[in-house]
């Protein structure tokens, strides 16, 4: 009998290829722009080529809901897939595990036997790993060649090396010593799924009446990384990965039959129908609902911003032709991809009435950039008067307006 197809190979390149993004992501750039950065020192995003400034964090939590509730959604439908196929824990567990053997070495009960230069040449392997790790989740933070040029310099910020040095010492005990511990004890992943998981979600089980064809073999068991018997039923240290489906598919295909472990929809047949149900429909249409939002407010977006307020250093003058001198600091953010020239005007709110402005009223800046201004705000001094001020383009539309409230200073 034809064996059917293995996972294993699949969920191997699944590994490799997500991983393989991960590592590569921080390397790539769009129109000049990291393709995936938080820059701190400036609170900007980065991602494809757009630059997110703090005032549009309400997008980016957006998108983290919209996150959140697919990874819920996910979990409902395709059960612990995520530890199985796409967990960095378990890419890391695997890869330790790979490199033991590769050694010569043997790993049971989470520990490793053998002869102690293969054990030696391990914790080459695991350091070389941990620092991986480390640098590549910093690489989301600095642009990688800028990491390596200071680094080789010892020119890191302190917060840079304490992070480096912490993840690195995080992730090589973890290697070392902790392993698939994470999963089976101190994951709350998998106790979480047991309560969200749904009758019908995709699980990998052994269904009763398939028992009476086991011939006891126990390969399923001898493959399990967790250490676990899938025919106990569901545990809850079980990754999903699918070691055991493929040993017994191949010890099944011998016999010439069919493997006795499976994923299905439900451990009773339930099938992906099952999965319509509010479960499952609510977050999905509330994802749904979230993507609208999220690319109407990314649409309409506004492409500059402006701030104003009054200078607390420098003290309003009183000028001649009986006007009042008013010093302003603004901020200028240019939230286009494109870099732009932006002209600040002023005008008395109601009337309309131009006011004049001094100092520095022009502004020419880059795609993303933040530029403070420092500007005069001329106004007849028998007046308070509420002030618009207003950001236009080269094109004399008005891209952004902004208010201050000026109360004249007595003549003394
Ligand atoms: S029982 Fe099977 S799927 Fe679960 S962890 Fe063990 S080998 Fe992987
Ligand atoms: S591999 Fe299959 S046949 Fe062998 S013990 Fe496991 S379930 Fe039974």
């Amino acid at each position: 009998m034809k064996s059917k197809k293995l996972i294993g190979p699949q969920r191997r390149l699944f590994q490799w290829v997500t991983t393989l993004l991960v590592l590569i992501i921080p390397w790539f750039e769009v129109g000049g722009k990291s393709l995936l950065r938080i820059d701190i020192p400036g609170l900007n995003l980065y991602i494809f080529g757009h630059v997110l400034r703090i005032q549009d964090l309400y997008l980016v939590l957006l998108a983290t809901l919209i996150f959140v509730l697919g990874f819920l959604l996910i979990t409902v439908v395709l059960g612990r897939v995520w530890c199985g196929w796409l967990c960095p824990q378990t890419t890391l567990s695997d890869i330790a595990e790979w490199s033991a053997r590769r050694l010569g070495l043997r790993v049971k009960n989470n520990r490793l036997h053998g002869q102690l230069a293969g054990k030696i040449m391990l914790q080459a392997v695991f350091i070389f790993l941990s620092f991986l790790v480390a640098a590549n989740m910093l690489w989301y933070f600095i642009p990688p060649p800028l990491f390596f040029i200071r680094l080789a310099r010892l020119d890191l910020h302190y917060a840079v090396w304490i992070t480096l040095v912490l993840t690195f010492l995080l992730v090589y005990l973890d290697l070392a010593l902790v392993r698939r511990l994470i999963c089976s004890d101190f994951c709350p992943y998998g106790r979480i799924q047991t309560a969200i998981v749904d009758k019908a979600t995709l699980t990998l089980h052994l269904p009763d009446q398939e028992l009476e064809r086991c011939i006891e073999c126990e390969s399923c068991v001898k493959v399990c990384p967790m250490e676990i018997d899938i025919r106990d039923g569901y545990q809850v240290e079980c990754t999903n990965c699918g070691r055991c489906l493929d040993a017994c598919r191949r010890v099944m295909t011998k016999r010439q039959e069919p493997g006795l472990i499976s994923y299905t929809f439900g451990l009773y047949g339930e099938g992906i129908s099952g999965l319509l149900n509010p479960r499952v429909l609510l977050p999905a249409t509330a994802i749904a609902a979230l993507l609208i939002v999220l690319v109407f407010s990314l649409a309409v977006r506004p492409v500059a911003s402006l701030k104003v307020a009054i200078s607390h250093t420098v003290a309003p003058r009183l000028l001649e032709n009986n006007r009042t001198g008013t010093f302003f600091n603004g901020w200028v953010n240019n939230r286009s991809q494109e870099p732009a020239v932006y002209t600040l005007q002023a005008r008395t709110k109601g009337t309309g009435e131009t006011l004049v402005l001094k100092g520095q009223t022009k502004a020419d800046l880059a795609a993303g950039e933040n530029r403070r201004l420092d500007f005069v705000l001329l106004t007849p001094s028998s007046k308070h008067l509420t002030v618009e001020f207003l950001l236009t383009d080269e094109a004399g539309e008005i891209l952004a307006i902004a208010e201050a409230y000026i109360e004249q200073q007595e003549k003394e």
